[in-house]
């Protein structure tokens, strides 16, 4: 049997195209994105729109589905259906240049996955925006004053009345929450049942009682691209159906939490991208520098950059074997926390060592490779913090492991037959 890792000629062709398309396209807007602070200006539409790929909400690579404009559906993996492989992989080249672009999208992909597994036919057909048309904007609100991690102790709460839900609470550092249409507000039904009582609905931005604390925009030390909002919610009402699923099924919305397993290594191939770039940039830095280096600095400085990119090439290991059990309907939740708890750290490594080997001028802000540097900081605590998913790696390696020992006590006990 013959086992092939090479990819399709026409997927290493989109794949090259898009990193050229975020190295020119991309990369030249990464300043300005980050000095605006916003994802909304004109230049940065139009590159936008220049992407080789269609980057409407269910064509873009978090769902999967690669398809270029002219709709022509790619394949990386031997997966008919999803196609997670390909998505981890067009997501690193698309972040080849900067992570601007994929952070300005104006749709929040956590929102649709868990849309589209747990919304009602009448809340998909509403909701969901059709391949070509406009997207709607949307954000994701679940972090508070008091707790981000740990979302069972959310106190935003829904209270039914009559046909309708009137929400209270405060949510923090919602992403492009002030630009957005619609938001998927994290609820508590009942703050005495922890997460059981949790739910999550969707509120249109212009419902009476939602307030926007501008003055709360923090400037932040990394991502100033993808900005965040304070919202208050003051007796907001939402229709009964704006509830996803089934308001009285405390598993439904949990179930519709899990499909985040499956954007994790997503997340992690936006950062591991951008480093690629990184070191590129830093390498041919280096190889313009007259006088150049000499031969024991420069043999250091390329046993360093060796070490990066081989770094970078384990951690992508881990995002597409995490990527190949979701397309294949495996339990991958160990595999992805593992890789978005491991990866930041040995990417912030990598930048660490980028900015050593260019010396103080690593830092200047004539180079991206500080603000890129700063970027990834924050990949720490986006999509679960490092600390939280290393926790769920335990769980699952042990979880693992108590179900082969309990395989292994059964089969010793069964009786020898014969
Ligand atoms: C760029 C960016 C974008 C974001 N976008 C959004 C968004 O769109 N919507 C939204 O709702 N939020 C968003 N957030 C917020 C983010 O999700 C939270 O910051 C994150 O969940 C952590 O919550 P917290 O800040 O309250 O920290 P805490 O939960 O208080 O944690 C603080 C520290 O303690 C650690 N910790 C907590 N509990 C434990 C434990 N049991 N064991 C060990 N360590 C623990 C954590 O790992 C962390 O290091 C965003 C944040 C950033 C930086």
């Amino acid at each position: 049997m013959t086992i092939s890792f090479d990819l399709p000629a026409g997927t290493r062709q989109l794949l090259a195209e898009l990193r050229e398309w975020s190295l020119h396209e991309v990369r030249p807007l990464a300043r300005t994105a980050d000095t605006l602070e916003t994802k909304v200006f004109e230049a940065g539409k139009r590159a936008l729109e220049s992407c080789p790929i269609d980057m409407s909400p269910l064509a873009v690579p978090e769902l999967g589905l690669v398809r270029s404009g002219g709709g022509k559906r790619y394949r990386a993996s031997d997966s008919d259906d999803d196609n997670h492989v390909l998505g981890v992989l067009a997501m690193e080249a698309m972040c080849y240049g900067d992570g601007w672009a994929w952070g300005a999208l104006p749709r929040n992909a956590n929102l649709e996955k868990i849309l589209s597994v747990i919304g009602t036919p009448q809340q998909l057909e509403r909701w969901e925006t059709p391949p070509g048309e406009q997207p709607i904007q949307s954000s994701f609100a679940f972090t508070e004053e008091h707790c981000g991690s740990d979302i069972s102790a959310i106190r935003t709460q829904a209270v039914r009345d009559g046909d309708e839900w009137v929400i209270n609470g405060r949510k923090r550092f919602s992403s492009q929450g002030a630009e957005a249409t619609v938001m998927l507000v994290f609820v508590t039904v009942d703050p005495a049942r922890g997460m059981s009582g949790l739910r999550g609905v969707m509120v249109p931005q212009d419902s009476p009682g939602i307030k926007i604390l501008r003055e709360t925009e923090e400037r932040k030390l990394g991502m100033r691209y993808l900005r965040q909002s304070t919202i208050e919610f003051e007796d907001v009402r939402v229709p009964y159906d704006h509830m996803l699923g089934d308001p009285d099924d405390p598993k439904g919305f949990l179930e519709g939490l899990n499909v985040l397993n499956r954007t994790r290594p997503f997340c992690m191939a936006w950062n591991v991208g951008t480093l690629r770039g990184a070191t590129d940039y830093v390498g041919d830095w280096v190889k313009s520098q007259t006088p150049g280096f000499n031969a024991r600095r420069r043999q250091r400085i390329e046993e360093d950059l060796g070490e990066i990119r081989a770094s970078m090439d384990d951690l992508m290991r881990l995002l597409v074997n995490a990527a190949w059990k979701a397309d294949h309907g495996l339990p991958h939740r160990t595999e992805a926390a593992m890789a978005k708890s491991h990866g930041p750290r040995i990417v912030e490594r990598g930048y660490r060592r980028l900015v050593q080997i260019m010396g103080s001028e690593g830092s200047s802000e004539r180079h991206l490779l500080e603000k890129w540097y700063r970027d990834a900081v924050c990949f720490d605590l986006l999509e679960g913090t490092s600390q939280i998913l290393k926790l769920t790696v335990g769980r699952g390696i042990f979880a693992a492991a108590n179900r082969e020992l309990e395989t292994d006590i059964a089969a010793a006990l069964r009786p020898v037959s014969g």
